[in-house]
């Protein structure tokens, strides 16, 4: 297995010059461990057993190989993705797109339920290379045969264990039973439960394994803590946490070279000392930037992996694992660049809710669990600007020579008939106007709050060891909320398609999803009742075997209402400046 230490680059790899220069240009610079494991085996045509979880690179993975086999001149699905949501399916079609974009021609077709049919339709007959689709909808065409997969020459499975668990692995299996048998196939999972390597042994050829190994590691003079947030809010949640840790070098891991270039920028225009290091600058540069940090010119790095290996500069007091390393090996080097010299170290990790197992891989590989750590507020903010301020007047008064200035104040008072208070309060405004003591306020950054209680259940359910998963669980004796939807037995409809185009549609978890009742022509749910407004939105406008489910709150069986009347629980949020 490739190891963090040992890097090799992408040009190493047997992929298409277009490709690569793509590759180069989204930034990466160097393949991540199982984008090193597993290219080879896929340009050689081999079938493949990947496990990796969201956030190691799989998309990549899977991705180069396939647009290095396609050929442009022939408009033919010659690529399957099979993915379980919609959400995914659009991330990896985009991710296809990125690396195509000197592939003149490439066509790739996102397809899942709840989209109309037409556009698909449309698109098919135009002629695509790649389908990235979820596998209800992928059968859908199939059976309906506006979808000809004769010319299909690799399949890749992608997230096979969340298929499995949300219901969809006869749907993948009986997809896998209609492709020709000579195509290739790559089976990505983050866990290998029996029911995925049944799946492997009856329709995968001497497949090739590739996995991320957790060794494990020490890491005890440095303590932990994660925060489970979006990645739009990111660069606020940074921020706050940048003005209240009592920090002083900070390094600061991101992706891509380009992302280490923007946040310094970012960082540098809220006002503070920030530099990019990364492996497109020059050695020389590089080392200037390190001693700039030795010297306190400059206090936050921002780094890629590559950049930051070995760096040892006693001074970095935090890491904050702005974007989530590939894997543990990654998180333990990374967090290793503090703790040194005997000092204590911090380390920050952020986690979105799509990452969450890579958490659970770094616990263990560390031994360690990490806390979850609260995001400052508004007030920690605003007390800690205060206190800053108070020491800036302190040291103000013992390290300057004030004699003229107590003068004017004292003139001042006497002309205007002003108290020192008075006169201390406007100059306190006036010194502090860029950057108020009592700051606007900051975004809502709460709306993980449904994901991270459920899923601190879980972390606790680990903890005590497994108990029996009964009604609670299923969210109807939980108040649930109950829905009614319009599609019913008359149309055919089954509760596994109602609980695949909820989960795929509103992004909600399978098991949140509640007691499904059937009537003719309807169909009442149970949802979370804190389910966001988005979700219901979305919703709305989700269609079911070829109907809109138009969902409506049911009220004991009075008139649903509509979801317009809800009010919105998300507010404004005004920028803070300076
Ligand atoms: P995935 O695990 O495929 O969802 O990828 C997670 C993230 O890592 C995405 O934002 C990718 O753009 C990024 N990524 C994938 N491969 C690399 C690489 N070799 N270097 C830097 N970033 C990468």
């Amino acid at each position: 297995m490739q190891s963090t230490d040992t890097p090799f680059s992408f040009s190493d790899l047997d992929i298409a010059a277009p490709i690569l220069q793509a590759v180069h240009e989204v930034g990466y610079e160097t393949p991540s461990p199982i984008q090193a494991a597993s290219i080879p085996y896929l340009l050689a045509g081999h079938d493949l057993l990947g496990q990796a979880q969201t956030g190691t690179g799989k998309t990549a993975a899977f991705a180069l190989p396939i647009l290095n086999a396609i050929d442009l001149s022939r408009r033919e699905p010659q690529a399957l993705v099979l993915a379980p949501t919609r959400e995914l399916a659009l991330q990896v079609a985009e991710a296809f797109q990125s690396y195509a974009r000197h592939l003149p021609d490439f066509h790739i077709l996102p397809i899942y339920g709840g989209q109309g049919m037409d556009s698909q339709l449309r698109q098919l007959r135009r002629g695509v290379h790649v389908i990235v689709g979820t596998p209800g909808r992928v059968m859908d065409h199939l059976r309906r045969e506006t979808l000809d997969l004769s010319g299909l020459r690799t399949l890749v499975l992608d997230e096979a264990d969340e298929m499995l668990k949300m219901g969809f692995i006869d749907d993948v299996e009986w997809i896998l039973d209609h492709t020709p048998p000579e195509r290739q196939i790559a089976l990505f999972s983050a866990t290998m439960p029996e029911a995925i390597r049944k799946v492997a042994k009856r329709h995968l050829r001497e497949p090739k394994e590739a996995k991320i190994e957790a060794k494990t590691a020490t890491v005890e003079a440095i303590s932990q803590r994660y925060w489970l947030g979006s990645s739009a809010h990111k660069l606020d949640a940074l921020t706050r946490i940048l003005e209240v840790e009592d920090f002083d070098g900070m390094l600061i891991f991101v992706r891509t070279k380009l992302a280490t270039e923007e946040l310094a920028e970012k960082l540098e225009a809220r006002g503070y000392s920030a530099a990019a290091l990364n492996g497109d600058m020059s050695q020389a540069l590089r080392e200037k930037a390190v001693d700039r940090l030795k010297k306190k010119t400059l206090d936050i790095l921002v780094a890629t992996d590559v950049a930051a290996r070995g760096l040892d500069v006693d001074r970095i007091s935090h890491v904050v694992n702005y974007d989530i390393p590939y894997d543990t090996e990654a998180y333990v080097h990374r967090i290793g660049r503090t703790g040194r010299a005997g000092r204590k170290g911090e380390a920050i990790l952020f986690v979105a809710p799509r990452e969450k197992r890579m958490l659970g891989a770094i616990e263990r590989a560390t031994r360690q669990r990490i806390k979850e750590m609260r995001l400052p507020t508004h007030q920690d903010i605003a007390e800690r600007r205060v206190e800053q301020f108070k020491e800036l007047v302190m040291s103000t008064l013992e390290e300057e020579e004030l004699s003229f200035y107590r003068q004017l104040v004292q003139e001042i008072g006497r002309e205007q008939k002003l108290s020192p208070t008075d006169i201390a309060a406007a100059l306190t405004y006036l010194a502090q106007k860029d950057r108020p003591l009592v700051p606007a306020e900051g975004p809502d950054l709460s709306e993980m709050r449904q994901e991270r209680r459920e899923w601190r259940e879980d972390r606790g359910r680990a903890d005590t060891g497994p108990k029996k998963r009964g009604a609670r669980e299923r969210g109807f004796d939980d108040g649930g909320t109950l829905y009614r939807i319009e599609v019913g037995r008359n149309d055919g409809v089954a509760p596994k398609d109602i609980v695949g185009a909820i989960a795929n549609e509103a992004g909600i978890p399978g098991k949140a999803i509640g007691h499904i009742k059937l009537y003719d022509d309807f169909s009442t749910v149970s949802l979370p009742a804190d389910m966001p407004k988005e979700s219901l939105r979305r919703l709305e406008k989700t269609w079911i075997l070829g109907k809109q489910i138009r969902i409506r709150l049911w009220q004991d069986g009075a008139a649903p209402r509509s979801l317009d009347e809800r009010p919105m629980k998300r507010k404004s949020y005004p920028r803070k400046n300076g």
